[in-house]
């Protein structure tokens, strides 16, 4: 009897200890943090069990985990597996949280891959959930939102969805997703720079993913408070949460992670006066992550290297290090550009220019490094000039020579600055409806003839231009022109999604570029996209029944069209063809047949 009751009394306490137990559903969300890959291979097999017979919620239910954990470890091939299956169940059931959760996913990926509106996307999959009455829908649909904001660094628009939230979901006793919205709140706050309200909200959901159990997430959201620890001056307490995170995941093997936190450390160690400490901490994670070829980490830490060298007065070690990072970079522009994977081009081009601009930014600080030593060196003569005052005049001349070295780097130092900044300034992008722009489309369409002149399955370009567009303007006015433009634009991106990109290569005209999709493919996308366009409604304010497009069609097998130029001029006499027919039509290039 009292041995039970000492064992109840024990179990009490691990109880206790725990705080609320994980639910069989954390879990789950657990997974896609912390065992991404074994989530979606366990959600692939549940499908596959299930077969047709699974209930749409549940059947959304695994999709959505697997999505999300593909979008966290960048499963392209998972991803679009769930959002293709998401996609058709939204369609076949009529069931918008289906399409909602699409939605989401596209959005979070286009976010973290920096490419595209994620926040639009977002916006679009909440309006479809938005006369929902189950709270949960309701909370769910904010947090995405607050998640989108947060992640696209709009501090100001998520702050008060994620503070609604982080209600719902206390109301609903949600203690994961609560701390999930806190966490971003948390980042809300440090991109206002406001560390110490940061602070409280990313201690808050580290308590509550502790209460869960859940220590993979405390030490995930320890790294963001680490970071506000250091910004206001707490940087032993920084020091002692990324030494947990470090032990943490050298335990469960995530090498990368671990190099990320060592680095951290020694910004710590650096911020707390230890410099010598922070650079032999920040040296050794440089060897091994050489050891462990973790090439895509090495520029960060060379780079980090680099400034705590410069900080210690070792001009020389910052500068190798900087000219190592620039050599890195180059030859990761090099293999960006190799890469074949057309699925992945998009980002690629986004990262590319990314890349080109970061180049040139190191470029600049290699000149500035190269300055300070041309200075220091300049200085050092002056010093040696006066002790020696025999050869004074010789090393005057020396001395000005540096100087004026000194100077002229500084001069090229600013244009190059310039060069940078004229550089993020030409977008790719179109201004008005948020497509690539006739540049982009260039780019993209000549690096693809460059890399695959005889594809298996033909490239395919449709040329678009609106049918009497002129009316619209004269009608309606040409504000209402534009509006017109960009909800087409919205339509035709989102149809093609999947399989090309679009982009405005001029007034009311657009190109449509599908690598590989195939002769047969490509004319039914294009019929899709004519009879699609004639069925959208226009603005109220517009006074016609609909708007039309003509469409010219051409394929590319490296042997009916030979370069660039000649596709084009095929795809734009097929457009001349559907605008002579009598325009709303798709026309394929003569040298289809
Ligand atoms: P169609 O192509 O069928 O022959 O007739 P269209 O009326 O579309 O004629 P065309 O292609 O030659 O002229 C395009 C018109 O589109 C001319 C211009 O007023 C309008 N347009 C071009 N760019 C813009 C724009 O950015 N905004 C607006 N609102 N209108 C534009
Ligand atoms: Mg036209
Ligand atoms: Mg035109």
């Amino acid at each position: 009897m009292r041995g039970m009751l000492i064992i109840g009394l024990y179990l009490l306490a691990m109880l206790a200890h725990a705080g609320v137990a994980m639910s069989a559903r954390d879990a789950l969300r657990y997974r896609t943090e912390a065992d991404p890959h074994g989530l979606i291979a366990d959600m692939r097999q549940q499908l596959d069990k299930l077969g047709g017979s699974a209930a749409p919620a549940q059947e959304r239910d695994l999709l959505w985990l697997m999505g999300t954990a593909a979008v966290n470890v960048n499963d392209d091939t998972a991803l679009t597996e769930a959002l293709l299956r998401l996609d058709s169940l939204a369609a076949a059931r009529h069931y918008d949280l289906a399409a909602a959760s699409a939605g989401f996913l596209r959005s979070r990926h286009l976010i973290a891959s920096g490419n595209g509106d994620g926040i639009s996307e977002a916006l679009r999959a909440a309006a479809k959930v938005q006369d929902a009455t189950d709270p949960k829908i309701i909370a769910w649909a904010k947090y995405n939102l607050c998640d989108a904001y947060a992640m696209s660094e709009r501090a100001s628009g998520a702050m008060p969805l994620c503070e609604q939230a982080q209600d719902a979901y206390r109301a609903l006793g949600d203690t994961w997703s609560l701390a999930e919205a806190e966490n971003d709140q948390g980042v809300n706050f440090a991109g206002l720079n406001q560390p110490e309200k940061a602070i409280e909200l990313y201690q808050r959901s580290r308590q509550h993913f502790a209460s869960l159990g859940a220590e993979q997430m405390v030490a995930m959201v320890g790294d963001n408070l680490a970071q506000m620890y250091l910004k206001v001056g707490r940087a032993k307490e920084a020091l002692l949460l990324s030494q947990a995170s470090l032990a943490q995941e050298q335990a469960t093997g995530r090498i990368s992670d671990a190099l990320v936190s060592r680095a951290n450390i020694a910004l710590d160690y650096a911020t707390l006066g230890q410099s010598a400490r922070a650079l032999s901490t920040i040296s050794a994670a440089v060897d091994d992550a050489r050891a462990a070829k973790m090439d895509g980490l090495l520029p960060e830490l060379l780079e980090r290297r680099s400034r705590m060298s410069e900080q210690a007065g070792q001009p020389r070690q910052a500068l190798d290090d900087a000219r190592e990072v620039i050599r890195l970079l180059g030859e990761r522009n090099a293999t960006t550009l190799h890469s074949d994977e057309v699925s992945l081009e998009a980002r690629y081009a986004t990262r590319e220019n990314e890349l080109r601009i970061q180049t040139l930014e190191h470029q600049n600080r290699l000149q500035e490094l190269a300055l300070k030593t041309a200075q220091a060196e300049a200085a050092e003569h002056v010093e040696s000039q006066q002790r020696q005052a025999l050869v004074g005049m010789l090393t005057k001349g020396v001395s000005v020579a540096l100087i004026l070295i000194a100077g002229l780097l500084y001069l090229l130092l600013r244009a190059q600055r310039r060069y940078a900044a004229e550089l993020r300034v030409q977008a790719l992008r179109d201004p008005l409806t948020g497509v690539d722009n006739r540049r982009a489309f260039m780019q993209r369409a000549t690096a693809l003839l460059g890399d695959d002149h005889a594809p298996r399955l033909t490239h395919v370009l449709m040329l678009i231009d609106f049918d009497h567009f002129k009316r619209v303007n004269d009608s309606a006015g040409h504000p209402q022109g534009d509006r017109v433009l960009s909800m087409v634009a919205d339509y035709l991106s989102c149809a093609i999604v999947d399989v090309g990109h679009i982009a405005r290569i001029g007034g009311e005209e657009f190109a449509v570029l599908c690598p590989r999709l195939g002769a047969d493919a490509g004319l039914r996308l294009a019929e899709t996209l004519r009879a699609g366009v004639a069925a959208l409604s226009l603005p109220a304010a517009v006074p016609l029944d609909h708007i039309t497009i003509s469409i010219g069609v051409a394929l590319f097998d490296g042997d009916r069209c030979h370069d660039l130029g000649s596709w084009m001029r095929a795809a734009d006499a097929a457009l001349y063809s559907a605008k002579s027919f009598g325009r709303n039509r798709v026309v394929a290039s003569s040298l289809l047949h």
